[in-house]
This record gives structure tokens, sequence and C-alpha cells, in this order.
């Protein structure tokens, strides 16, 4: 393409992109194609649930009917099967023409269609027409099918309607915030917005003056109050958000700034309006990433301030009254919501959460997880849903599905009674070993990384936590923990186990996990960077601070271990043992109880197999994190949707490398566990089994399940499947003889899901 092509090309991008909703950025784009190319006519047409064609944006096409061409028919049809674009005249007469009546396609003689394609599969076309007969040139072509390619990542969210109507089961992807489902009405989070208030004089100095006393000290007590409520339910980590608003209405700048613009005339309401928008200008205008973030908090905060005043003054926000009119379960659905929208419901009315912005690791996603409720986060801007629409939210594969059709309700509520039914019946469990028909026992226990997930763990059985994270209570707060408080955190956790078992890991921020307050930079490749243990080791004062605070909080209990993550060379594991040693002495001369922990390495960075003959006598323990071992084996990164179908655990290298990684540890006399996604996997655990590991860590939910699995089979079974297992190629095949021979020994886990019934 010439280098003006390339011009338009960004120009047309740039500008679409500031288009508020993904169907004005699509029309943006078709818009502009037919000026830049001179073309009478640009359509997108999207694939609909059925594979016909519907025509979702067109610039030059008449029609006051939805346009749909029926799956494989028309020029439209043949770019789809060819998946090629066909560039040609005299479309009309094409053995593959399909005449849409009310299109008045007849008046145009030449045709131009290239796919779009996404994840390997087409899913629109986008085609040019015009009245002149004409060839579209091949750079044309080429400008277009690289707009196709823009455009196959933009239409994600948009709604294909057939008939005026909106389409069945129409899906709206996002990510998985917090797993579970849940099928309810829709209640849309739009309480009036501040910046949407009139700016109006105020009613006289001294009284708006004084209303702002008194909406401050106000607003402050209902912050307390919200603190307490919150920290009951989440945990204090969680609920020191609200510490930070107090502290901006306590910050002397913000509060003289309301009053200097009451003095000269306005209403408190705008008063408030512009000190927000002052002081979130400056969050916004920052550089680092996390303050800038910050600007968020600021108008939350204007927000509240506004609604404490309107409730002030006696009146109903539109907001409030629609709480009376929806009644039964209800998903939150919004840009954002806050704790405080959360908490305003009933616990048992509020099922799910769906959020247009966010990601994985949000606030409000750690606090869905914390209450066991599922969300959605990061769904984009959705025009078409409205209050009191029912809707399917999935929060195992992130998405929210509209218009659900009564099979796929009648599918989603066998799967929700199945899952309680299964819970009910499992529950029987929990004061039973995971043991083997032929006594083989396996200690199962519980990940964790709030206080929220601690009671789930107990209430499962698990036998101790195998892997406490401890980065979300770093991340739900603004600045590092200080090493007091980072003992009350781990004394929640070491307390409830009693002198079960605890694995608390040392802090794992960097790759997916940034931690906006502390001095990461912007790297390339994040997964290789920066991350974990060599994080910690250049910003050392972290960890010594984290080591100190793990050892007071054990209090001299020998059940807490400590868990490295990302060691890779020998170094890094001396200095985090120096490190530890250097602890011991501080806290001996400031004459604190402590026990030297046990120390362990988990071993997720290939490297580190190796090296594991080396330090069998340096280290007390491993952990396999099976999740960061198999993107670093499969060169697969963990969070990149573009490549989560390539991401297997059963993949064969994965499988043969933990067998050397159990081999090495029987030989080095090294105890082992496994705490990644593949402990929770009931094949991946038939596997684990047959190569002899006896020690698992999983999220709570998934333990009685797997506990079941194990009583129902023989360490004999397990050890006969790996031997198959180990001669076969493909992760899919190891996948399908692991179900089927589950089957065959009454441990089917699949049927066990989705009819809620074991034996
Ligand atoms: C792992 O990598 O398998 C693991 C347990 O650690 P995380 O998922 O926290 O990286
Ligand atoms: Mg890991």
């Amino acid at each position: 393409m010439t280098t003006n092509v390339i011009i338009d090309l960004t120009r047309i991008l740039q500008s679409a992109s500031l288009k508020d909703t993904p169907e004005q950025h699509v029309q943006y784009i078709v818009d502009k194609i037919s000026d830049v190319i001179h073309v009478n006519v640009c359509s997108l047409y999207l694939k609909n649930s059925t594979g016909d064609m519907a025509l979702v944006a067109s610039h030059g096409l008449t029609t006051a009917l939805p346009v749909v061409i029926p799956n494989g028919q028309g020029l439209v049809g043949r770019v789809v099967k060819s998946c090629r674009a066909v560039n040609i005249i005299k479309p009309e007469q094409h053995p593959d023409y399909f005449y849409v009546p009310q299109s008045r396609e007849e008046q145009f003689h030449s045709f131009c269609g290239v796919p779009m394609v996404r994840l390997g599969e087409v899913i629109g076309v986008l085609v040019v027409q015009s009245k002149r007969e004409r060839i579209l040139a091949a750079e044309q072509e080429a400008f277009l099918s690289t707009l196709a390619s823009h455009l196959s990542l933009i239409v994600a969210n948009i709604s294909i309607k057939s008939n005026g109507l909106p389409v069945m089961n129409q899906r709206y992807k996002g990510l998985a915030g917090s797993a579970g489902v849940a099928i309810a009405k829709i209640k849309l989070v739009k309480a009036e917005q501040l910046k949407d208030v009139k700016e109006k004089q105020g009613l006289g100095i001294a009284v708006e003056t004084e209303n702002w006393l008194t909406l401050h000290q106000q607003v402050i007590n209902d912050l307390s109050q919200e603190k307490i409520t919150v920290s009951k339910s989440m945990g204090d980590n969680i609920a020191s958000v609200f510490d930070a608003y107090v502290m901006v209405l306590n910050d002397p700048t913000f509060s003289d700034r309301i009053q200097s613009i009451i003095q000269e005339g306005w209403s408190l309401v705008t008063a408030i309006k512009q000190t927000v928008k002052f002081f979130s200008e400056q969050f916004l205008a920052m550089d680092d990433p996390y303050l800038r973030a910050r600007h968020e908090d600021i108008d939350h905060l204007g927000n509240k301030l506004y609604q404490a005043q309107l409730n002030f003054l006696n009146q109903t926000t539109q907001n409030e009254s629609q709480h009376d009119t929806l009644e039964g379960p209800i998903i939150l659905m919004g840009n954002q919501i806050g704790v405080s929208d959360i908490l305003s419901l009933p616990t048992d009315q509020l099922v799910g959460i769906a959020c247009h912005s966010g990601a994985a690791l949000s606030h409000i996603a750690v606090f869905s997880n914390a209450l066991g409720i599922p969300a959605v986060m990061g769904l984009g801007e959705i025009n078409d849903l409205q209050e009191g629409d029912l809707v399917v939210l999935d929060g195992n594969n992130g998405e929210i599905i509209f218009n659900p059709s009564k099979s796929l309700i009648k599918a989603y509520n066998t799967l929700i009674h199945s899952k309680h039914s299964l819970d009910e019946k499992l529950s029987a469990l929990v004061d039973l070993p995971a043991i083997t028909q032929d006594g083989f026992e396996v200690q199962l226990m519980a990940n964790s990384g709030l206080q929220a997930d601690i009671n789930p763990g107990l209430k499962s059985g698990a036998s101790g936590i195998g892997l406490f994270r401890t980065e979300i209570p770093f991340m739900s707060r603004n600045s590092l923990p200080s090493e007091d408080e980072q003992i009350l955190v781990y004394k929640q956790v070491i307390d409830a186990y009693k002198d079960k078992p605890v694995y608390i890991r040392t802090l794992d921020i960097g790759g997916d996990k940034p931690l906006s307050y502390l001095p990461i930079v912007n790297e390339e490749n994040p997964a290789l960077g920066w991350r974990g243990i060599r994080f910690t080791l250049d910003n050392r004062q972290i960890l010594m601070t984290q080591l100190r605070a793990i050892l007071r909080a054990a209090e001299g209990r020998k059940n807490v271990h400590v868990l490295l993550p990302m060691i890779s060379t020998n170094a890094e594991l001396d200095q985090c043992l120096e490190l530890m040693t250097l602890v011991c002495n501080q806290l001996n001369v400031e004459g604190i109880e402590f026990v030297r922990p046990k120390m362990g390495v988990m071993v997720e960075v290939p490297a580190a197999i190796s090296l594991l003959p080396f330090w069998k006598y340096k280290i007390d323990f491993i952990s396999i994190g099976s999740n960061d071992l198999s993107q670093y084996l499969l060169a697969l990164d963990r969070n990149n949707p573009l490549v989560g179908k390539l991401y297997n655990s059963l993949h064969p290298a994965v499988i043969s490398e933990i067998q050397r990684i159990v081999t090495i540890c029987k030989e080095s006399n090294l105890p082992l566990s496994l705490c990644g996604e593949l402990a929770s996997d009931p094949v991946a655990v038939f596997l684990l089994m047959g190569m002899g590991v006896n020690k698992l860590s999983m999220s709570a939910a998934k333990l009685p399940l797997i506990k079941w699995m194990i009583r129902q089979v023989t360490k004999k079974d397990a050890e006969e499947f790996l031997q198959l297992a180990l001669k076969i190629d493909d992760a899919e095949r190891i996948r399908s003889l692991g179900l089927q021979t589950l089957q065959r020994l009454n441990a089917d886990v699949n049927a066990a899901y989705q009819t809620g019934s074991v034996s």
C-alpha cells in the first residue's frame, strides 16, 4: 500500500475509535471507505447464529427492511465459503448472484467483497459496490482487506437484528470476572451523575456553607458505616477504599475549594461539581497510570456527595425509586459499579454483576469472587439492553446472553440446579479423606488470597492452605501495606487453619498482576520480565518486610511455610535464603518469638526443573505452578484470548515435564505438591495420582468433586491410565481417553456436573 493509503487507514481508524458505540464506529468506517476508494456503496454483513449474513451497516444501500442473505447464498456466501476476496464486474451475471429486492442493487455493476476473519472463522464480509463497471485495483482491495481485519475486532458487541427484532440468544462477550451462572433481570446502575447537573446560583452564602458543613459530616459518617459493613463481609483490605474517600474529604484543599466557590455565589452542588472536576482533571493529567486511574475515585466520591445532598433535600433519585420496582433475582449492570451499589441490594437478590468496563482483576471482580457472585467484566458499550431485560450471565465463559430462548434458559437452569444438588451430595464427604479404593491418600488443600475465601476452604474440608497468594491484599489498596497491616492479613488465615499447613507465597506481582503504585515499568514482554522474585529481590525492602510479617504472624507455629515464586536461578534462591537468615537474626535481636519456617520454591519456570537436584539440601519442598509452567513451556500467554484455545495444560510436553519433576523429587527426597489449575482438573489429577503426586491445592469450590473422583478409583487405575497417556501426542485425545476411563470406573465427572448426581 502507498503512504497515502496508509495515512488514510490510520486516520479512519483513529477517528472511528473516538465514536461512542461499536455501531457508530462501524458506520463511520463504511462511510469513510466509500469516500477514500470512491465507491457508491460500502456494506458490512455479519454472520448471525444460524449462519445467515445480516446487513449491519451500509453507506449507499437504501433499505427500509432488514437485509439477510441466507447461509451460503449469494456472492457474500461465496466470500464466506472460499475465505477469499471476490472482485468482479457485472455481478448480476454471476451464477451465485442473490438479488435482495428492497436494496435496489440492480443499479450497481461491480462488486468486491472481502472476508472478515476472527480466530480462524469467517464472521462477516465487507462489500463495496459501484455503478460503474470496474475491477477494484489491487491496492484498493488490500486497503479493504486491512480494514476488514480491524473491523473483525470491533464488531464483537454489535447486535444483529432480523425483521427488526433482536436475535434470540444474542451473545455479548466480555471477560470472566467471577465464575458461576445466573439467570435474572438486569438492573441498570445509572444514578444521576454529578457531571450532568446544571450549574446554578446558590440560595445565599451562609445557607450553602452550612449545608456543606452538615453534608460533609454526614458523608464522613456514612462512609465509616459503609466501611464497617464491607469490612465484615469482605475484610479490611477491600474496605480500605472508604478510607481513601474520607482522606479526600478531610483534605483542607478540597473543602476550601468548595467553600470559596460558594463564596462566589454558586450553589453547593455546583461547588461540588466544579471542585470534583478540578481534582479529577489533575489526576487525569498524571503520567503514572495508577494515579491517572484514581480520577474515577474522585468522580465516584463526587456522585456520592451529590446523592447524599439529594437525600438530604428529601428527593428520591430515579435509581432509588427503581429499587422497589424490580423484584426477584437481579443482575447489576453498569459502567462503574461501586461497593455501595452492591450493598444497596439485599444479598439474596443480587445474583450477578455485569460491568461494561474493567478486567478480571478490577476491584469489582475481586469483590464478586469474594462474595461468590458470578461476574462478567469488560463488556464494552451495550446499547440494546434495558432495565428489567432477562439475561443469562455466564461468568465461566465471560459472556451475557440477551433474549435467551426457552431451551437455552432450560439448559442453564439445569446446570444451576445440578450444581446445587451436586454440592449438597458432595458435602457428605467433607470429613472423609481423599483416599483411593486401594488406600492411596491425597492431601487436598485450598488456594486462597482473600479473607472471604478462607471459610469456603474450611467448609469444603481442605486440609490446609496450599497456596496463599499475597498479591490480592497488596492489590486492593493504594499503597504498600505496612508490616503490621500484613501481619493482620496473614494471621487471619493462620489462625483459621490452626495446626493445619499454610503455604504463604511471597509477592508475585508483575506480568499479568501489575501493582500500579509501585514503579513497574511498561515492558514489552511482561510475562518474561520483572516479575515475582525478580522484582522483589530488586526491591528487597518489600521482601524483607513481608518475610518479617509472615514470621511474626506465625508466632512460633511450625505449620507456616514460605513459598518463593518464579525462581529460575541458584543465585535467586541463595539470596532469598540469606534474606530469611537476616530476618531471623533481626527478630532474635528484637526478642520476638518465631521459628525459621520451612521454605520451598514454586516450580513454574522450566529452568528450575534442571536445578532441582542441586537444591535438595537447600529447600524443604517444592510446589508445581502448572499455570505458569504451561505458559512458559508452550510459549503461550495465559491471558491472551487470541491464543486461549491453544493453552492446554494436558499438552504432552507439560505432562512429561511434570513426570520429570516428580522423578527428580523422588530421587532427591523433596516433598512435592501442585497448586495450579491442573489440581482441579479431574483428568489431570488422575494422571498426577498415576505419577504418585499426593498433595494438591485448588480453589475451594472444586475440591469436593476432586475428592469424590479420587475415592471412586484405584491408584493402579491411575498408573495404567498414565502409561497410556504418555504414548498419546495430543492433549484433547488424552482428555477424552481420561474421561472415558473415569466413566468406566464410575467416576464420570461430566455426568456428575450435568445431572447433579454422584454414586
Ligand atoms: C501457577 O503459576 O500455577 C500458580 C499457582 O501461580 P499463579 O497462578 O498465581 O501465577
Ligand atoms: Mg505462577
